[in-house]
């Protein structure tokens, strides 16, 4: 506990990923009367959509309520892996199978393209081609794990190795999993820096982003929008929301639909590049099967560990959750115990009631969000869809079109049942199930 005190004195409160000067200064100027276009949020969803907009030649406008990257956009993990939550079989069940391929094929594609932007320099992002190794929890855990990878729904196939226990410590110094798969066709990002490029590519197209404005109301006229601003109004024929774990009382129906849940990261002292490798030989991403989800990864220079998690019951301060990631981060690391945490931060991502990404529109009002902790790869993928779907083209349209956006009874946009289901997955984690 001292030793965690002493630690919290010098930690930054901001994101690793902000450490190198990366968030731009926009320029300020007055929001224009009228567009064609509004996107309220500027992250990687509303970035990727105002690139599509204003390429298809719309006046487009971007409007950001705080600096570049003050949502989850400029402070995730980096980690890109196929990011459709539910099993395939559960998507089977409820959508039927030509339904649930298509929409788990989104999820390979959505990878794809990250994979096709950042190799053809269209995305600067310090991509690394590593893989992830997603450690067993328990014995049971990695019986499950080996006989999903054994039998992937055809036609859906990832690269994946199955890797025992005793052969662990060729991707891992520790003997915290029970072995595990490395899929590897994953991959790392500096989260800021391909916010940044797809910023540029946006603004390149055309865009006109403005940061510290934030959308207030939003009201329906005969030809569009009026929206109220922080600094002024502007009048739209059509309106994105991209808004994800940020999404406020702008929209009472998208609020009810999107549940916020914090997410923690710290990043430690440099520890050297060699000692790095040392930890993860690979220098893969780490994810284990916890239900209450435990991921880092090297950072992309190698010389530190970025790691992240759920760390409290209810949200709280990043610097008060620090003393339970170190602890979460020791508990598979020993050898870390006397190593620094030089940053603390935290971000809201978007839970679904379903689990799914959910975009569409309602005449004229678009939406984009929900992607339940894993926007790396789906925000830039589906954002780039929607906007296109704004445009009328049909390269825009998705296996996900249509979906009904599930809510549920008394909830508002509050998650009351946040800490009593935490305290829950907890509690079978720690059982072993
Ligand atoms: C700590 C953390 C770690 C994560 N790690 C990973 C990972 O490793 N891999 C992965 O795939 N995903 C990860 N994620 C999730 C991923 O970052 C998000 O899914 C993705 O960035 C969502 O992008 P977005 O553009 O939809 O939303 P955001 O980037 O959150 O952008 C929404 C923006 O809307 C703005 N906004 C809201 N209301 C208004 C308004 N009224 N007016 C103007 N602007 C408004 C907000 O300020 C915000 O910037 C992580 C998230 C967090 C927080």
């Amino acid at each position: 506990m001292l030793d965690a005190q002493a630690t919290q004195t010098t930690v930054l409160a901001t994101p690793y990923w902000q450490e190198d000067g990366l968030v731009p200064a926009l320029a300020a100027p007055p929001p224009p009367a009228a567009v064609d276009v509004l996107i309220v949020g500027g992250g990687y969803t509303g970035l990727s959509a105002a690139a599509e907009t204003s390429a298809a030649g719309a006046s487009t406008l971007v409007l950001e309520a705080g600096a570049v990257g003050a949502g989850c956009s400029g402070r995730n993990g980096g980690q890109v892996a196929y990011s459709i939550k539910p099993a395939f079989a559960a998507l089977q069940a409820l959508h039927g199978e030509a339904r649930a391929v298509a929409i788990a094929r989104e999820g390979l594609a959505a990878m794809e393209y990250l994979r096709t932007l950042a190799s053809t320099g269209d995305l600067d992002c310090e991509w690394r081609g590593h893989g992830c190794y997603y450690g067993a929890h328990t014995p049971r855990h990695f019986t499950a794990l080996a006989r999903e990878a054994e039998n992937q729904p055809r036609g859906l196939e990832q690269r994946v190795s199955i890797v025992a226990r005793s052969q662990q410590r060729n991707e891992i110094d520790s003997d915290f999993y029970h072995g595990g798969l490395v899929y590897h066709d994953d991959a790392s990002v500096n989260p800021m820096r391909m916010l940044v490029s797809l910023l540029k590519r946006a603004q390149e197209r055309g865009a006109l982003v403005l940061d510290h404005c934030r959308a207030l109301s939003l009201v329906r006229e005969r030809d569009g929008f009026s929206v109220s601003t922080s600094r002024g109004v502007v009048k739209a024929r059509k309106v994105l929301l991209a808004t994800n774990g940020y999404s406020g009382p702008l929209s009472p129906w998208h609020r009810r639909r999107v549940i916020p849940i914090g997410s923690y990261q710290i990043a430690t002292e440099p520890l050297g590049a060699e000692r790095v490798r040392q930890l993860i030989p690979q220098l893969r991403n780490i994810v284990d099967s916890r239900r209450v989800v435990v991921y880092y990864r090297p950072s992309p220079d190698g010389e530190r560990i970025i790691f992240g998690g759920r760390a409290a019951l209810a949200e709280h301060d990043p610097l008060a959750c620090l003393p339970r990631l170190k602890s979460m981060l020791t508990q598979v690391f020993p050898q870390l115990a006397g190593a620094r945490v030089t940053h603390a931060w935290a971000g809201w991502v978007a839970y679904t009631f379903d689990t799914l990404p959910h975009l569409g529109h309602d005449d004229g009002l678009y939406y984009c969000m929900g992607y339940c902790g894993q926007g790396v790869p789906l925000a830039p993928y589906f954002g780039r869809r929607i906007g296109q779907q704004m445009m009328g083209l049909a390269e825009g349209r998705t296996a996900l079109d249509g979906l009904n956006f599930p809510s549920r009874p008394y909830y508002s946009g509050v998650p009351w049942f946040l800490a009593p289901s935490v305290l829950a997955y907890r509690t079978l984690d720690s059982l072993g199930f």
